[in-house]
């Protein structure tokens, strides 16, 4: 049994009471790889901006669980290098899908999980949470749990159709559960591919694609019941249209991506959304970047060469994030 707090790690419960009473949200972005994980931490330090970490299925799948934990220790460590003495790091499993693997994780060193119980019915995600909750809290460990489905596909996690999560049902859910945190489905959804084109409408300026608006009033109505309450927001990448034209225009064939309007997710970063989940945007400025390099330099092959400008753009995405989206800035 490793704690998270012999590694430097934080929790949630401080981090969000403060975002939620300071009208801003803490980033949530997923990370696979050494570059995402230095971008990410140069991002927070240089923003001075609390940060948590995240490990989805397929990232662990990829990476492995062990190793990412590691970094995670890393990434505290790699964080005071560059100047920061008391970083703010979560490091959260998401959509964690079993007790088991929750537990696991939490034994590890993650100080945050998240249960999705959100596709079993309603009295079974309740149990499920609950066990969790049970256990985490014993060693300091908080607990995001879900209710209501996002659309959208996002490693291994995917629905076809999204289930607004009801705001009868989150007093009854938070409470009987004891989650320290709650994602709901307001209209957000996994991918690059948020929406059909026929969910959307065309700007008759640009031609591009205009997603539905998140439903707020939902929001709205969910705070009211559980003032408060920290709110979390799962699949709100941006799909930022510089980033899909460069792939597209370097080889890519992404058609019609589209994500999630920035000013829509300031707007919930002001309420009790107080963890917004950035993962796509990450994956787009990755390869973006790279694609760019190597069609400009046909000759190179050192994947040191083509990863750095990849690690700058990524960087420089989380900032914009922190910054103009987030409101995290300056907040250690
Ligand atoms: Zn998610």
């Amino acid at each position: 049994m490793v704690s998270y707090k012999e590694l430097g790690l934080v929790n949630t419960r401080e981090m969000f009471a403060k975002a939620v009473k300071g009208g801003y949200a803490i980033p949530a972005f997923n990370f696979n790889t050494m570059e995402q994980m230095q971008a990410i931490v140069q991002a927070a330090v240089e923003t001075k901006s609390p940060v948590i970490m995240q490990v989805s299925k397929g990232a662990r799948n990829y990476a492995n669980a062990t190793i990412l934990r590691y970094m995670a220790q890393g990434a505290v460590e790699y964080a005071k290098e560059l100047g920061c003495p008391n970083p703010q790091i979560v490091l959260h499993l998401d959509h964690g899908d079993t007790f088991e693997l929750c537990k696991d994780c939490i034994d590890m060193g993650f100080s945050s999980v998240m249960i999705d119980g959100s596709s079993l019915p309603y009295e079974e995600n309740i149990a499920l949470a609950k066990k969790v909750v049970d256990y985490a809290h014993k060693y300091d460990v908080t607990v995001e749990a879900e209710l209501g489905v996002l659309a959208g596909v996002e490693d291994e996690v995917s629905s076809a159709v999204s289930h607004y999560t009801k705001p009868e049902e989150v007093i009854d859910f938070s409470q009987r559960t004891g989650c320290d945190s709650l994602a709901i489905s307001i209209g957000t959804s996994h991918g690059a591919y948020k929406f059909t084109p026929a969910q959307c409408t065309r700007d008759p300026k640009t031609g591009k694609l205009v997603p539905p608006p998140l439903a707020f009033d939902i929001l709205h109505e969910i705070e009211k019941k559980l003032p408060g309450f920290p709110i979390v927001l799962h699949g709100s990448s941006s799909v930022p249209q510089d980033e899909v034209d460069t792939i597209n225009k370097y080889g890519g064939k992404l058609p019609d991506a589209v994500g999630i309007p920035e000013e829509q997710l300031r707007e919930a970063s002001k309420s009790a959304v107080c963890k917004i989940n950035i993962d796509s945007d990450s994956r787009l400025a990755m390869t973006a970047a790279i694609r760019k390099y190597l069609a400009e330099n046909p000759s190179h092959f050192d994947p040191r060469q083509y990863l750095k400008p990849a690690r700058e753009n990524m960087k420089k995405m989380y900032i914009h994030k922190i910054v103009n989206v987030l409101g995290s800035n300056d907040k250690l």
